[in-house]
C-alpha cells in the first residue's frame, strides 16, 4: 500500500517552518564551523567545479547553493572553476550557459573565475615530479588491457609489464607524449601506487591520456590531458580551496586525492568532503542523458520548460528564490534518497504565492453576452495585483458587454457538486458584477457557443447590497480588449517516478508532457509581462512568458498549477477513497 501523499501544498512534515525557524545546519556546515572555531582556517574557500559538457541541472543547483552559501555565511569565497580537462566533449556554449545559470541563481564568484586548463603547465610539471620520484610511469598497454588487469573488489590487480621502466625512459616517453609523437590511446601516464590495494582507485590510476583534440581555451597547445583525479585536487590546492565538497561517488577517490596532495609540492592542503547527490522523481539528473534528449530532438532544447536544467526551470517560470529554498529544504546528508518532484513544486509555489501578480486569463474561452449591459459601454475597474502584497498596487481592467469565461465554468445540466454557471444560475464575475445565465446558444453540432446573461448593476465590485450570496466566482476577460495567446501546459517529462528502472529511459518518456492550447484569451496587461516574470492567472495557476513569445504572438508557459492536482489524485487512489 502506498501511503497517502501529503495534503496538496502543505509542507511535508520533515520541512522546518520557513519563518522564524533556527538556521538549518548540516554536517558539512558543522565541519566548516568547527574549522573556523578552532582556527584551522580563517574563512572557508569552496568551489563549484562543473565540467562544461552540458547545461547545469537542479542537482548542480544543490551543489551551487551549498558551496556559495557556506562561503558567504562564513565570510569566505567560492570559486567558479571549469573542470575543462576533456576537450572532446566541451564547448564554449556550455561555459557561457553555466556562468549565466549560476548568476541567475543569485550567486557571484567575483574575481574567482578559474579553469583547470589554466593549470595545465603546472599540472604537467607535477606529473614530471612524480615520474622523477618513481611515483608515476608511462604505460603502453591499451585501455582494455589496463581495465582487464585492474582486478576486482575481491582480487588484486596485476602489475603492468611497463611498471618498472627507468625514470629516464619514463621522462623521455612522457615528454614525447606531450610533443605529439603518439596517437590517441597508445600510452598513458599512471601513478605507481599499489596494484594490490583494496581500493581500486589506488591501483596505479591513470593521470594523463593522449587526446589529439582542440580545446576551447588552450586550442592545440596540448595533446595530453590530465584525468579528473589528477586535475581536481591539485587545482583545489592551487586555489587555496579549504573544503572541496563533492558528491558521494567520489568518496572512494578520496584516498587518491590525499595521496596526490601528500606526494606533490602543492601550495596548500585542501580536504575533500562528500554529500549525497540530489535525485529527483519523474526526471533524470544526468548531463549525458539530457544531452541525448536534446540531440534526438525529444525536447525543444536544453532550456525546454520540461527539462530539469536550470535554464529549463527558468524558462518555465520558476523563480531562483524557489530553487534556493528547495535546496535548503532537501538539506545536505550522506544518505542517498530520491526527492519527490512535488517538493520542488511546493517550494516554488510558496514563493510565487507571495510574489506573483494576479492576472485574468481564459484558456478555453466561452463567449458571454450581457444583454442588459449598454452596448458600447466600457467600465474600468481597479483590480488588486497581489492580495498577499499591498505594495504591488492595482491595475485597470476593462469590463464590457461581451466577455470570455472558461468553458469548464459552465454546465448546461450542472452535476451535483458543480456550483458554477448553469441556466438560471447567478455567479460573481471576479471584481465586477453578479450575472445570471438566461439562455444558451448552440451551433449545429449542439455545442454551446455563447451564453446570454443579465447583470445586476447594484453588485459592482462583487457584492450585493441585499446581502444575497452566490456560490461561485469566475474569472473573465473583456472580449473587445482581450489579447490572444498560445499557452503551453506541462506535465512530468517521464511517466514514472523512477524513469529507466526497467532499463529503457526513452520508453518512459511521457508523450503528453507538453500540451499546447492555441486560443487562450488574456487581459491586455499580460502582453507587457517581461520575460522572467511569473504571474498568477487567477484560479488557473502560475504562468510565465516563453522565450518564443513575440508582440502579437504571445506564448505563455504554465509554470505550475495552483494546487498539486497530481498529488491529490495520488492521495485519492492511495488512500482508497
Ligand atoms: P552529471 O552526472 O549530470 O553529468 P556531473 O557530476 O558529471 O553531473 P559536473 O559538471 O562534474 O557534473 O558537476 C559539478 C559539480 O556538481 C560537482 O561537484 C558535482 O558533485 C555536483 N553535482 C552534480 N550532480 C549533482 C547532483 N545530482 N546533486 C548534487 N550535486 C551534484
Ligand atoms: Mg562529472
Amino acid at each position: 500500500m502506498t501511503p497517502p501523499s501529503p495534503t496538496p501544498n502543505a509542507a511535508p512534515a520533515s520541512i522546518a517552518a520557513p519563518n522564524g525557524a533556527p538556521e538549518r545546519s548540516n554536517f558539512i556546515r558543522d565541519i566548516v564551523a568547527a574549522d573556523v572555531a578552532v582556527g584551522r582556517i580563517e574563512a572557508p574557500v569552496t568551489r563549484f567545479p562543473p565540467e562544461p559538457n552540458g547545461y547545469l541541472h537542479i542537482g548542480h543547483a544543490k551543489s551551487i547553493c551549498l558551496n556559495f552559501g557556506l562561503a558567504a555565511e562564513f565570510g569566505g569565497h567560492c570559486n567558479l572553476r571549469f573542470d575543462d580537462t576533456n576537450p572532446a566533449k566541451e564547448e564554449q556554449e556550455f561555459l557561457d550557459a553555466i556562468e549565466g545559470d549560476v548568476r541567475w541563481l543569485g550567486f557571484d564568484w567575483g574575481d574567482h573565475l578559474y579553469h583547470a586548463s589554466d593549470y595545465f603547465e603546472q599540472l604537467y610539471e607535477w606529473a614530471v615530479h612524480l615520474v622523477r620520484n618513481g611515483l608515476a610511469f608511462v604505460d603502453d598497454q591499451t585501455a582494455d588491457e589496463i581495465r582487464e588487469t585492474r582486478g576486482t573488489l575481491t582480487s588484486p590487480g596485476t602489475n603492468s609489464p611497463f611498471r618498472d621502466r627507468s625514470i629516464e625512459e619514463n621522462l623521455d616517453l612522457f615528454a614525447r607524449m606531450r610533443a605529439g609523437e603518439f596517437p590517441n590511446g597508445t600510452r598513458v601516464l599512471r601513478a605507481r601506487i599499489d596494484m594490490a590495494s583494496p581500493n581500486i582507485n589506488l591501483r596505479d590510476p591513470v593521470l594523463y591520456r593522449i587526446v589529439h583534440a582542440s580545446h576551447p581555451r588552450t586550442g592545440d597547445a596540448w595533446c595530453v590531458y590530465p584525468t579528473y583525479d589528477f586535475a581536481h585536487g591539485q587545482s583545489d590546492a592551487i586555489e587555496g580551496v579549504t573544503h572541496s565538497i563533492c558528491t558521494l561517488e567520489f568518496e572512494v577517490h578520496r584516498p587518491l586525492y590525499d595521496w596526490l596532495i601528500e606526494h606533490l609540492p602543492v601550495p596548500s592542503r585542501p580536504r575533500q568532503y562528500e554529500f549525497a547527490r540530489l535525485n529527483l522523481s519523474h526526471t533524470v539528473l544526468s548531463k549525458r542523458f539530457l544531452l541525448r534528449l536534446v540531440s534526438d530532438g525529444r525536447v525543444r532544447g536544453w532550456d525546454d520548460p520540461r527539462m530539469p536544467t536550470i535554464s529549463g526551470l527558468r524558462r518555465r517560470g520558476f523563480p531562483p528564490q524557489g530553487i534556493r529554498e528547495f535546496a535548503e529544504m532537501v538539506g545536505v546528508t550522506k544518505t542517498d534518497s530520491v526527492i519527490e518532484y512535488g517538493l520542488l513544486e511546493y517550494a516554488v509555489r510558496d514563493v510565487l504565492n507571495r510574489t506573483a501578480q494576479r492576472r485574468f486569463g481564459v484558456l478555453d474561452p466561452l463567449k458571454v453576452v450581457i444583454d442588459n449591459y449598454p452596448d458600447g459601454q466600457v467600465e474600468t475597474l481597479e483590480v488588486v495585483n497581489n492580495p498577499e502584497d499591498p505594495s504591488a498596487g492595482t491595475r485597470p481592467v476593462e469590463f464590457s458587454r461581451e466577455l470570455w469565461i472558461e468553458r469548464e465554468d459552465f454546465m448546461e445540466e450542472p452535476a451535483p457538486k458543480f456550483f458554477r454557471l448553469g441556466p438560471g444560475r447567478e455567479v460573481r464575475l471576479r471584481n465586477a458584477y453578479f450575472v445570471t445565465c438566461q439562455s444558451v446558444v448552440k451551433d449545429d453540432a449542439g455545442r454551446v457557443v455563447e451564453l446570454h446573461c443579465t447583470y445586476d448593476p447594484s453588485t459592482r465590485g462583487g457584492d450585493a447590497p441585499d446581502g444575497r450570496k452566490v456560490k461561485a466566482t469566475l474569472h473573465w476577460v473583456s472580449a473587445a480588449h482581450a489579447v490572444p495567446a498560445e499557452v503551453r501546459l506541462y506535465d512530468h517529462l517521464f511517466t514514472r517516478p523512477d524513469p529507466g528502472a526497467d532499463g529503457d529511459l526513452l520508453a518512459d518518456l511521457n508523450p503528453d508532457s507538453e500540451r499546447i492550447v492555441a486560443g487562450a484569451m488574456l487581459e491586455p496587461a499580460l502582453a507587457d509581462t517581461p520575460l522572467g516574470e511569473t504571474v498568477q492567472f487567477e484560479r488557473l495557476g502560475y504562468f510565465a512568458p516563453d522565450t518564443d513569445s513575440r508582440p502579437g504572438a504571445l506564448v505563455f508557459n504554465r509554470t505550475l498549477t495552483l494546487k498539486d492536482t497530481w498529488a491529490k489524485v495520488q492521495a485519492r487512489g492511495g488512500a482508497g477513497g
